[in-house]
């Protein structure tokens, strides 16, 4: 596929709640690009699943603190995909996405701290993308476009209704209920799910796969998100 695209190195943002279909969209863009692909739940996840298997609860105080301390975040490149390796250890798939960690992970996510020692990692991963010779970072999430990328080149907002997002979830095998963590991630005070005001909002709910990825490499190429019209919330 041509895509015409610069030669200049590009981030594309992609946030969106549960199941909403940012981490395939991602995944469809990175390799139609040549993009790096980063799906930022996984990191959530990998911490949280660490810190219930420490016994930690998701609250504020030393021995969060303590326990964050002592994380060390690397990126293992496999193919298109950044995996965190933490501590040394990519965790494993389905581990991250067990009841367990589904149950947590957006009360761990909520915390102040635990997002303050995740984000300088997420950032740098735009500097992981160029080392291994990509042409661009695509990274999924929540807060991608508002706070870890405020001036990605395009920024992607996926909706999709209930049950197609519920159906997902069922073909994911995944039996949580999103609307608990939707409601979480929305109304935390820190780095809340939400679009950025120059997002660009796709509802996804009876486009296939392939049409949405087809639409933000289209985006991509026009140019179409006003980049830099948001600025970070919260500091480096
Ligand atoms: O994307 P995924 O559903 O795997 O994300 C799991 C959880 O991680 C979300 O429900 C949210 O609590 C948290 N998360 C976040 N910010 C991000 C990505 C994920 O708070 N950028």
């Amino acid at each position: 596929m041509d895509l015409h695209m610069s030669e200049d190195f590009q981030i594309v943002a992609i946030d969106g709640g549960a199941a909403s279909g940012k981490s395939s969209t991602a995944r469809g863009v990175a390799g139609a690009a040549h993009f790096l692909h980063v799906d930022t739940g996984s990191h959530y996840r990998a911490v949280t699943l660490r810190a219930l298997g420490e016994g930690l609860r998701p609250v504020g105080g030393p021995a969060l603190e303590h326990f964050l301390a002592g994380l060390r975040f690397e990126t293992e490149v496999r193919g298109n995909c950044a995996c965190l390796r933490l501590n040394g250890v990519v965790p494993d798939a389905a581990d991250i996405r067990s009841d367990a960690v589904n149950a947590a992970v957006s009360a761990f996510a909520a915390l102040p701290a635990v997002r303050k020692a995740v984000r300088t990692y997420q950032r740098d991963q735009a500097a992981v993308a160029r080392t291994h010779g990509f042409r661009g970072l695509v990274m999924d999430g929540r807060d991608i476009g508002t706070v870890i990328f405020p001036d990605a080149d395009l920024k992607i907002y996926l909706e999709a209704d209930a049950s197609t997002r519920a159906a997902r979830r069922k073909d994911e095998g995944q039996t949580d209920t999103i609307d608990d963590r939707d409601r979480i991630d929305s109304t935390r005070a820190t780095a809340p799910l939400a679009a950025a005001p120059d997002a660009v909002r796709i509802d996804n709910s009876n486009i296939p796969l392939g049409g949405v990825v087809e639409e933000v490499l289209r985006l991509l190429r026009q140019g179409a998100s006003a980049t830099g019209a948001s600025r970070a919330t919260e500091p480096r």
